[in-house]
């Protein structure tokens, strides 16, 4: 039997073509989960061409029932409340349950350097990164409870371990993220559900990209010579892929993970922040 076989997980930020979300869904729903994948409404521009975030997603969860999985697409932004309840309602109503929760949406709104960084842009990334996830996990809690357990995964960063300059909001809200995996692990692990944080370093994705192109028109370098740079602080010397992190994830949610709790997995080539 598959290892996840029976389970129901919920991931977040799933929509983008590259992205860890989607990697993560694919990855659960090859263990045999029924995943719900979940990202904001509307659209994005990628090379050149727009894309539908809810379109990618019921593309997605069409090929995912086409190899025999399960899977449900809904619109959800964890800056709303309303999307939160109305998104645990319908997966409870169509599944009965939920095991895994896999929160990885995130946003580097607001990456500049401290002197820089404005209130509306912590904010922005206080609601994404560290809010949205706060009232999902207090929102599946209940029906985890119920069930006798289950999983919850948080997508931290080498940012929730040590600080790269010019991050410091995302930095900070990573840093909170993992603390409060730590809180849910010290307090929920009575009730059969664990909380881990997975920590991923450079992973080839769009948004790892952007951070890349913003940071080399910062140095005046080319994108290539910024890579470089940066890829050479990695003890692998190169950025890992968007199934690393799903690797790691899947890890933590299967029968592998069971006495694991309250801890950072950094899925990072040994990126190694001195700070
Ligand atoms: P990505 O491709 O940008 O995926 C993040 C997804 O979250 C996007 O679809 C994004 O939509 C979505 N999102 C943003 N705001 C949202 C909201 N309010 N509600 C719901 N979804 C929202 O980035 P990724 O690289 O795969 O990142 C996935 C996770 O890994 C993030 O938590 C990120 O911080 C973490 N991470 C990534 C790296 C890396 O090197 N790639 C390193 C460390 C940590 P938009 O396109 O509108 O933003």
């Amino acid at each position: 039997m598959a290892a996840l076989s029976g389970q129901v997980a919920l991931i977040t930020g799933a929509s983008a073509p590259r992205g860890i979300g989607r990697a993560i869904a694919q990855r659960l729903a090859a263990d045999g989960a029924a995943v719900v994948v979940t990202d904001i409404a509307g659209n994005f521009t990628l090379d050149d061409a727009t894309h539908d975030r809810e379109t990618l997603l019921t593309e997605m969860a069409a090929e995912i029932e086409a190899s025999g999985g399960t899977a449900l697409a809904l619109t959800l932004d964890v800056t709303s409340g309303e999307d939160i309840a109305r998104s645990v309602g319908e997966t409870m109503s169509r599944f009965g349950r939920i095991d895994i929760l896999v929160n990885n949406a995130g946003s580097l709104a607001g990456s500049a350097s401290f002197m820089d960084t404005t209130p509306v842009q912590w904010n922005t990334s206080f609601q994404v990164n560290l809010l949205g996830p706060v009232i999902l996990c207090q929102a599946v809690i209940p029906a985890m409870r119920s069930q006798g357990g289950g999983r919850i995964i948080n997508i931290g960063s080498t940012g929730s371990l040590g600080a790269e300059p010019g991050f410091g909001a995302y930095t900070a809200m990573k840093h909170a993220l993992a603390a409060l995996s730590k809180t849910i692990a010290s307090e929920e692990g009575q009730h059969g559900i664990l909380c881990n944080t997975v920590c991923p370093g450079f992973i080839m994705t769009d948004m790892h990209m952007a951070a890349n192109r913003r940071l080399a028109t910062e140095a005046g370098l080319s994108i290539e010579a910024l890579q470089a740079q940066r890829y050479a602080t990695v003890a692998t010397r190169n950025a890992g892929q968007p199934e690393d992190v799903a690797a790691a994830v899947a890890y933590l949610a299967g029968p592998g993970g069971r006495y694991v709790t309250g801890t950072n997995l950094p899925v990072s080539g040994g990126v190694p922040y001195g700070i």
